[in-house]
C-alpha cells in the first residue's frame, strides 16, 4: 500500500523504460543501468524512479519514497517518479496500465486530490512516456486525475519475489499474495483464493509432479515464478 513520505510532494511524474526488451523488464536492472559506474551507468546512489512497472502489471519498488527522485533533471524536487517498461506505444499491457491506475488512485486520494499527474515529456524535450498517459489517467488541463478508485483492481507490490520470501498461501486466504499468485496462473486477479483458484494451484502441482494439495508454499512458488508458460486447460 501506499505511504506517504514525510518530504513534501505535489506532483507525480510519468515515464517509460524505452526498452521492450525482456531482460531489462525488472527493477534490477533499471538500478544496474542507473548505479553502475559511468560511463556504462549513471553512477547514482540508487534507481532513479521510486516505482516500477513490468508488462505483466507486477509493481516494484525502486528508489524509497522518502528520497527525492532522480528522474526529471531540474524538476525532481516534490514529486514522485513512476517508470512503466516499454518503448513502443503499442506494446504497453492493459495489466500495466491497470496497475498504475491503481497506483495513481492511491497516491492521489493518500492527498486528497490536490497533487497533479504529468508527462516526463512536459519538463524535457524528450518523447517520454510513449504512451497516452493523459488518456489512461483521465487527466484534466491541470493534470488532475480523473479516475474514481472503484475500477481499480487489487494493488500488489512485490519487493522480493523469491520463494522463500513469500507467504504460503491456501484456499481461504486472500490478499497481494493471493493476486501475485492468480497472476502467474494467468486466472483473474481477485486476490482471493477460492474454489477457482485452488483448482488451478492443483492443476498446476498435477503438471510438474509437486505434490497435489492445493498449498502454495516454497516449492510451488519456485515453479509458479519460474515457469514461463502456463498451459491453459479449457475453462469454457
Ligand atoms: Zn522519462
Amino acid at each position: 500500500m501506499f505511504e506517504k513520505p514525510s518530504r513534501f510532494v505535489d506532483r507525480v511524474f510519468l515515464h517509460c523504460s524505452a526498452s521492450d526488451n525482456p531482460s531489462h523488464d525488472n527493477v534490477a536492472t533499471i538500478k544496474r543501468w542507473h548505479t553502475d559506474p559511468k560511463p556504462q551507468g549513471r553512477g547514482w546512489s540508487d534507481t532513479g524512479y521510486h516505482y516500477f512497472i513490468r508488462k505483466n502489471g507486477i509493481l516494484e519498488n525502486g528508489r524509497p519514497l522518502s528520497r527525492t527522485p532522480a528522474a526529471q533533471a531540474g524538476h525532481n524536487t516534490g514529486t514522485i517518479a513512476i517508470c512503466l517498461h516499454g518503448l513502443d506505444e503499442d506494446k504497453f499491457t492493459e495489466s500495466q496500465f491497470a496497475t498504475l491506475k491503481n497506483l495513481c488512485v492511491e497516491i492521489n486520494d493518500s492527498y486528497d486530490g490536490t497533487l497533479t499527474f504529468h508527462g516526463h515529456r512536459e519538463v524535457a524535450s524528450k518523447a517520454c512516456p510513449v504512451f497516452d498517459y493523459k488518456a489512461v489517467l483521465k487527466l484534466d488541463q491541470f493534470g488532475r486525475l480523473g479516475l474514481d478508485g472503484t475500477v481499480a483492481q487489487p494493488l500488489f507490490e512485490v519487493d522480493d519475489k523469491t520463494p522463500d520470501s513469500l507467504p504460503t498461501i491456501r484456499r481461504g486466504d486472500r490478499g497481494p499474495a493471493v493476486a501475485l499468485l492468480q497472476r502467474l496462473l494467468m486466472i483473474k486477479d481477485d486476490g482471493i483464493f477460492g474454489p477457482k483458484t485452488d483448482a488451478e494451484v492443483r492443476s498446476f502441482q498435477t503438471s510438474k509432479g509437486l505434490v497435489r494439495d492445493g498449498i502454495c508454499g516454497p516449492m510451488t512458488w519456485a515453479a509458479v515464478l519460474n515457469n514461463d508458460r502456463i498451459v491453459h486447460a479449457s475453462d469454457e
